[in-house]
């Protein structure tokens, strides 16, 4: 257990302490401090101390690490449907499993689980968990969360891979908080360690401007989200078998603490960026809300979909799904075109993945281009309609 004291010897009443403590946990008592119960050991009042009153002592607890293996992939699900982010961290999980010499293993909650394992086996798994049952077709937290932490507990992998989507972002955080184990969010690179075989886990932080790597060198499992789009799928292996465990979700309906009482679809038909092949994106050089038209010409004449950067989105002119980058959406398409975009990082960590980008941009020390395949400087007005004219030609 950590635990903290105050060195009465010490301890000069200055009341330092007192006014650096977020939780209002220390007092003065008789010109002394004193802790109180609803102390959280955050150090605050220990590091504010200048006589070194305050004492905290953290107990490091090492799990056994040697108990911990293989790596194990989330394989989300809707309307008993695999996601596409799941074959992606099965591409990954792969490599990784392959680098540590160890199985990769899938665990699947839902509904349906018919021919399941076998595009989970397809997809790279050696091993599906498959937890079946009718009140696992939609997801809710606390019945995912309590199957997946009991799994977890019971198989120890080292690794555990969640898709960074709506569920996953509710899921992995629930699962590590009862496991007590850390998770980097919303990564963007996984690497081993060949030679302390720990998980180095990648994404964006301060804004995006530094790339960072974090290890989780003491507790097991290393946890990560990893966004759609990231990471490839490896080619379906129709056929390949692996071994299958069925697990009893052991949930019954009297567990639950939300009822779910209707699912409403958006009117509107929402544009899956993450899995167009195409994307024609339009930034604040579009000028008004009225001429992304002008990006939807293209797009649609291409078949592609609608893109924008935050800016746009900020200002009104198309609403936030369509947004590509940090706070958005990470796309991966074939083909990105970025129309007065200037490329800033935030937008960059979301697109620059795709395999070919075409900028269009008047000013040339844009760092859009730094990114592009190819660019072309000159004014969107011109440039896209003349694209629009030749697709069209092209297309005929
Ligand atoms: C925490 C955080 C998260 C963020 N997340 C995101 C995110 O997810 N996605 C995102 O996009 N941004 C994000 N941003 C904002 C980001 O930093 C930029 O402000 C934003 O990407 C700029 O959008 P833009 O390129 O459209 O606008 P600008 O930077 O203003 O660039 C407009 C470009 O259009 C060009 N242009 C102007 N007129 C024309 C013309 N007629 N023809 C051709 N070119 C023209 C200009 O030369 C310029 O390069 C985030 C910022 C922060 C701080």
């Amino acid at each position: 257990m950590d635990n903290i004291k105050v060195i009465i010897e010490k301890c000069t009443g200055c009341k330092l302490c007192v006014k650096k403590c977020p939780f209002g946990a220390v007092e003065l008592v008789d010109k002394k401090a004193v802790i109180r119960d609803n102390c959280n050991l955050c150090g605050a009042c220990a590091e504010a101390c200048k006589s070194g009153a305050i004492e905290i002592t953290r107990k490091v607890i090492h799990a056994d690490l040697s108990a911990y293996k293989g790596v194990w992939v989330f394989a989300e699900q809707k309307e008993g449907r695999i996601m596409p982010v799941t074959f992606e961290l099965l591409g990954e999980g792969r490599k990784l499993a392959d680098k540590l010499g160890t199985e990769l293993a899938a665990v699947y909650i839902g509904e349906k689980t018919q021919g399941i394992a076998e595009e989970l086996f397809a997809y790279g798994a050696d091993k599906a968990y498959i937890a079946g049952s009718p009140l696992m077709g939609l997801y809710r937290n606390e019945f995912y969360a309590r199957v997946l932490t009991r799994l977890v507990t019971e198989y120890k992998p080292e690794i555990v891979l969640v898709g960074a989507t709506v569920i996953g972002r509710s899921l992995a955080p629930s699962v590590a908080a009862r496991i007590k184990c850390g998770l980097t969010a919303d990564c963007t690179g996984l690497e081993i360690d060949t030679e302390k075989k720990i998980l180095m886990q990648t994404r964006p932080a301060f804004g995006g401007n530094i790339m960072a790597t974090i290890i989780s060198p003491n507790h097991r499992p290393q946890m990560a989200t990893v966004r759609p789009r990231v990471m490839k799928r490896i080619a379906k292996q129709a056929g390949r078998k692996g071994e299958v465990v069925t697990v009893d979700p052991k949930i019954s309906a009297e567990d639950a603490v939300v009822e779910i009482l209707k699912i409403i679809k958006p009117e509107e038909q929402v544009v899956d960026l993450q899995e167009a092949d195409i994307i024609v994106s339009g930034g604040r050089g579009i000028g008004k809300a009225e001429n992304f038209s002008l990006i939807r010409e293209l797009a649609e004449t291409i078949g592609g979909a609608v893109g924008a950067s935050r800016a746009t989105v900020d200002a009104g002119w198309i609403p936030s799904y369509h947004q590509v980058g940090q706070t958005g959406k990470t796309v991966c398409p074939k083909l990105y075109i970025a129309c007065g975009i200037s490329g800033q990082v935030q937008h960059l960590v979301g697109m620059q993945g795709s395999d070919v980008i075409v900028a269009v941009n008047k000013d040339p020390s844009a760092p859009i281009f730094n990114v592009a395949t190819y660019g072309i400087v000159g004014d969107l007005f011109e440039v896209v309609p003349l694209l629009v004219k030749k697709f069209k030609e092209a297309l005929k």
